[in-house]
């Protein structure tokens, strides 16, 4: 038996003996009233009232701890929300990463397709390849003289 369980126990033994006190003192009375008469006398002890003031302050604080105690321990066992082990919470973290990454590889994507363009835009536009479409237009040894000047007046 802990000290709190003997506190409870004399606390409770002190209020059952007070309550039985009062008991015995409601029945006692109406023979007492009785008594009184006979005798002509008109002093009747009247029952001490009982109320909740009644209960032992010990037991009352007794019973405080008790139960300040199991909220403490309901407190301690119930879950605490942890982000690491939450449905949710994990399924909109892969939610975000997933978005991210669609984002970053769209952006990875359209960059090296500028850079290709870019270089593509370089490569047919260098000098040589000016040089060849300009040499297309220009007259060759073999064309014909008369040609070569009713192109030339024409533009
Ligand atoms: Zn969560």
């Amino acid at each position: 038996m802990t000290d709190q369980q003997v506190n409870e126990a004399a606390a409770l033994r002190a209020y059952c003996r007070k309550r039985i006190k009062h008991i015995k003192q409601r029945n006692d009375v109406p023979d007492c009233k009785i008594k009184h008469q006979e005798r002509k006398c008109t002093s009747i002890i009247p029952a001490e009232p009982i109320s909740d003031q009644s209960v032992p302050v010990r037991f009352v604080g007794t019973l405080k701890m008790k139960t300040f105690r199991e909220e403490m321990r309901k407190g301690a066992q119930q879950d605490f929300h942890d982000p690491s082990r939450c449905k949710v919470c994990l399924a909109k973290q892969a939610e975000i990463a997933m978005n991210f990454f669609i984002r970053n590889k769209c952006s990875q994507l359209q960059t090296q397709l500028l850079e290709e363009k870019i270089e593509s835009h370089l490569y047919s536009r260098d000098t040589v390849c000016l040089l060849g479409e300009l040499l297309q237009d220009m007259p060759k040894p073999s064309d014909d003289p008369c040609e070569i000047w009713r192109r030339l007046l024409k533009k």
